[in-house]
C-alpha cells in the first residue's frame, strides 16, 4: 500500500483525463497530480478534419501538453502505460518506470475496431490522432503526384480513388472534407480535380443509424452530392478485404472489387486492450468498457475513477463522445477534491447539448436540444468556437471575440430549455 502522500495519477490525457487535470488545478487540489499519456500532444479529435484540410494548424488541433499545462501544478509524464496493478496501486510504463498512486483516473479512451476484416488493420488508414492525419496527408500527396505522372488511365483512376469505410459521423465528416479539399490539391499539381473519387462504404441501410447525430441524417444526406466532387455513397455494402491496391466488397450479395490507392477505416471502435487486464469480465460491459458507479468509481476499487470512452454507468449509459468525456472529467475532479477533504463523492451529471457535424470545408450543421438546426457557415463557426474555447491557451481562447455567438445560440437556448447550470465549459 503506498503512503498517503502518493500522487493522483491520470492515465490518458484525452478529453476526460486532460479536463480532470485542468479542473483539479483550478480547484486547488492539494495532492500531487501526474498526467500520463503516450503522446506528447493532445488530440482535439473533432477537429482532425480541419488539420487534414489545412483549415486549422497543429497548434490549434494537436497542442503540446506542456503548453496546455503551463502555469498549472500538474506534472506531465510522456510514456506508454503497459500494466496497472489495482490491488498494489501501481502503474507500469513500457519504459520500465513505475508509479505508485493514492487515487487513479482511468481515461484511456477506445481503439479502432476492424471486425476481423482481412487486411483492414494493415492496409487502411486510421483517423484518430495527429500522426494518423500526417501519414494520411503524406500518402494522399504521393498518390496525387503519381496520378499526375501516369499515362495509364486505369491506374490514374485507382490512385485518385479514396474509399472511406463507415458512414457514421467520422466517416461522413471525413468524406465531406476530402470531397471539398482534395480536388483543389490535385489541381495545384496540374491535375483535373473532377477526376477525384470519394467512395463512402456503409454496411447498414441508412447513414448515422443508432448515432446521436441521427436527426441530422437528411441534412447530411442532401449535402453529399453538393461537394466539389460528389460523394459516392454505397449502403448495404460490406468490406470483406482490404489490400494495398484496393478493396473487396460484398454489395448486397454480389462480390465486387474497388480499386483504390487509399482506404480510410472509420467503421468501428473497440475497448482499450488494457481494460480486460484490470477487472474480471462481469465488471465490464459487452463492449469491454469498465462498469462504473454513478460517481464514476470502480465498484471494487473506490479509489479508482474511470470516465469517457473507457467507462460506462450501466444504469445511465451515455454515448462515447467528447462532450460526455469532458463533463465526466469535471465530475471526477470534483469527486477527487471531495475525497481529499473527507466528503463523499456525488453522482456525475452530464447534459447533452446537441450535436455538431462538419459538412465539408467551411460548412457544418448543428442540432441543438432536439429542436434547432443551424447549417452552413454559421454552423461551421459555431462548431469551431464551441470546441476551441474549451482549451486554456490564448490561441484557443476565442471566448472574448465570440461571446456573442455562444451567448446568442447556446446559453439562451439552454436556459429556455432546462434551467440546468452551465458547468461543462
Ligand atoms: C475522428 C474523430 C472525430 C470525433 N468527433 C467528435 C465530435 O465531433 N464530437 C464529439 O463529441 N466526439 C467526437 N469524437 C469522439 C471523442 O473524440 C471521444 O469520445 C473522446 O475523445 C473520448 O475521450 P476520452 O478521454 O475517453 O478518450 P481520448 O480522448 O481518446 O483520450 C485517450 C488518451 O489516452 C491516451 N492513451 C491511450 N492508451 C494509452 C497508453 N497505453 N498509455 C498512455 N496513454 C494512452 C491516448 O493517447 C489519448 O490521449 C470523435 C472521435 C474521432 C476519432
Amino acid at each position: 500500500m503506498p503512503d498517503k502522500n502518493a500522487p493522483t495519477l491520470i492515465l490518458g490525457g484525452g478529453f476526460t483525463g486532460l479536463f480532470t487535470a485542468l479542473h483539479l488545478s483550478r480547484m486547488h487540489y492539494t495532492r500531487p497530480v501526474y498526467l500520463l499519456d503516450k503522446e506528447e500532444n493532445f488530440a482535439f479529435k473533432p477537429l482532425l478534419y480541419e488539420l487534414l484540410s489545412g483549415e486549422m494548424d497543429s497548434h490549434q488541433v494537436v497542442p503540446r501538453y506542456e503548453e496546455l499545462l503551463e502555469g498549472n501544478a500538474i506534472r506531465f509524464v510522456h510514456g506508454m502505460v503497459s500494466a496497472v496493478d489495482l490491488p498494489g496501486r501501481r502503474v507500469q510504463l513500457a519504459s520500465g518506470l513505475s508509479y505508485a498512486y493514492w487515487n487513479l483516473v482511468l481515461a484511456l479512451g477506445s481503439c479502432a475496431g476492424y471486425f476481423g476484416v482481412e487486411g483492414a488493420r494493415e492496409h487502411s488508414f486510421a483517423f484518430r490522432t495527429g500522426d494518423d492525419v500526417l501519414s494520411l496527408k503524406r500518402h494522399l500527396r504521393e498518390s496525387l503526384q503519381r496520378a499526375g505522372q501516369t499515362e495509364d488511365s486505369t491506374e490514374r483512376r485507382r490512385l485518385l480513388t479514396v474509399a472511406v469505410v463507415g458512414a457514421g459521423p467520422s466517416g461522413l465528416e471525413l468524406a465531406s472534407t476530402l470531397a471539398d479539399w482534395l480536388p483543389g490539391r490535385y489541381r495545384q499539381l496540374g491535375g483535373d480535380g473532377s477526376e477525384i473519387r470519394i467512395v463512402l462504404l456503409h454496411r447498414g441501410s441508412e447513414i448515422l443509424q443508432g448515432d446521436m447525430n441521427y436527426n441530422l441524417r437528411w441534412t447530411v444526406h442532401q449535402s453529399l452530392p453538393r461537394h466539389v466532387v460528389p460523394i459516392e455513397l454505397e449502403v448495404e455494402t460490406q468490406v470483406t478485404a482490404v489490400r494495398p491496391d484496393g478493396l473487396t466488397l460484398n454489395m448486397r450479395g454480389t462480390s465486387e472489387d474497388l480499386p483504390a490507392a487509399t482506404c480510410i477505416w472509420t467503421a468501428g471502435t473497440q475497448a482499450h486492450p488494457l481494460l480486460k487486464t484490470l477487472v474480471p469480465e462481469e465488471q465490464r460491459d459487452k463492449r469491454g468498457q469498465l462498469r462504473v458507479t454513478p460517481t464514476l468509481q470502480l465498484p471494487t476499487f473506490p479509489e479508482v475513477f474511470a470516465g469517457g470512452d473507457c467507462a460506462i454507468d450501466a444504469e445511465k449509459p451515455l454515448p462515447a463522445i467528447a462532450q460526455v468525456a469532458y463533463q465526466q472529467g469535471y465530475a471526477i475532479a470534483h469527486n477527487l477534491k471531495a475525497l481529499s477533504e473527507g466528503h463523499p463523492p456525488v453522482a456525475a451529471e452530464v447534459h447533452l447539448r446537441g450535436t455538431l457535424m462538419k459538412l465539408g470545408v467551411g460548412e457544418a450543421a448543428a442540432e441543438l436540444y432536439d429542436r434547432y438546426e443551424i447549417k452552413g457557415h454559421l454552423g461551421h463557426l459555431l462548431r469551431q468556437v464551441r470546441y476551441l474555447e474549451l482549451l486554456p491557451t490564448p490561441i484557443h481562447n476565442f471566448k472574448a471575440t465570440t461571446e456573442w455567438l455562444t451567448d446568442a445560440i447556446f446559453h439562451r437556448m439552454e436556459k429556455a430549455q432546462s434551467g440546468h447550470p452551465d458547468h461543462d465549459v
